[in-house]
């Protein structure tokens, strides 16, 4: 059985004082959520903050990106092991607004990927097609390649230990959130070339979430798919309430 795994993602939201405030009310609005996992990413700088707060609490501080390098002349760019100092649980990598607003290729993906691994961070790998490329019916070339490349140089070990969340581009922060028929066949398929890269054993362990605009009214009928091991989410993650309200439904 896999366990659910609820992780926001706050992209460039939520400074300090934000950080701060949203886990008081949190930690007010829920408790006891054993059965799945709550993982939130907030920007870099409000990463000591969050991990202050959720010290005695069973919460996943992770951050949205990382470099590949330890140190170097990397204007800009944040080191796996700054993160390590700062206790940080996990990393997404590869997230569509990377890919696409920053040009981030899967070539550099893999890198990020793989030194997460040996970093021993969990890994959100985030995958998905762009409207243009599922309306030519290439959403499976696309996942294809996306999957194959970052998956290229990884053991059955540390494949087993990367999250993978499916989050068409075209349902990102748009408002329109792809159905869970959807959601269903493209995690099958995510699922099914993991299968072909490994084994079943793999393929039944590795953990893809959904991502693209979940909010409260939508995550029960995408949570209860038996191929959707959690969500990633953004703008629903801002929010203490809405937050509360999607880890109550995992629950
Ligand atoms: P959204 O963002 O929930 O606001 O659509 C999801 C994501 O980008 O991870």
């Amino acid at each position: 059985m896999r366990k659910l795994f609820i992780a926001g993602n706050w992209k460039m939201h939520n400074g300090v004082k934000d950080t701060e405030d949203f886990f008081n009310e949190l930690f007010n609005l829920v408790s006891n959520y054993e059965k799945v996992d709550i993982a939130i990413a907030p920007p870099f700088t409000s990463i000591p903050k969050a991990v202050e707060v959720c010290r005695t609490k069973r919460v996943l501080i992770g951050a949205q990106n990382m470099y590949f390098e330890d140190k170097g002349a990397f204007t800009g760019e944040i080191s796996p092991q700054f993160l390590k100092e700062l206790n940080v649980d996990f990393v997404i990598l590869g997230h569509s607004e990377r890919r696409h607003i920053f040009g981030e290729t899967n070539d550099l993906i893999a890198k990020k990927l793989k030194k997460a691994l040996n970093e021993g961070f969990i890994p959100i790998l985030c995958v998905g097609e762009t409207l243009k490329e599922r309306e030519d019916e290439k959403t499976e070339t696309v996942l294809k390649e996306q999957v194959d490349s970052a998956f290229n140089n990884l053991t059955p070990d540390e494949a087993k230990r990367v999250i993978i969340a499916y989050e068409p581009v075209w349902a990102i922060g748009t408002g329109k959130t792809a159905t869970p028929e959807i959601a269903r066949d493209a995690h099958f398929f995510i699922r099914k070339r993991i299968k072909e890269l490994y084994n079943s054993i793999v393929a039944d362990e590795i953990r893809i979430l959904y991502g693209g605009s979940v909010k409260p009214e939508n995550a029960k009928s995408l949570l209860q798919v038996d191929q959707i091991d959690g969500a990633l989410i953004g703008g629903a993650s801002l929010k203490a309430q809405s937050f509360a309200e999607i880890i109550k439904i995992g629950m």
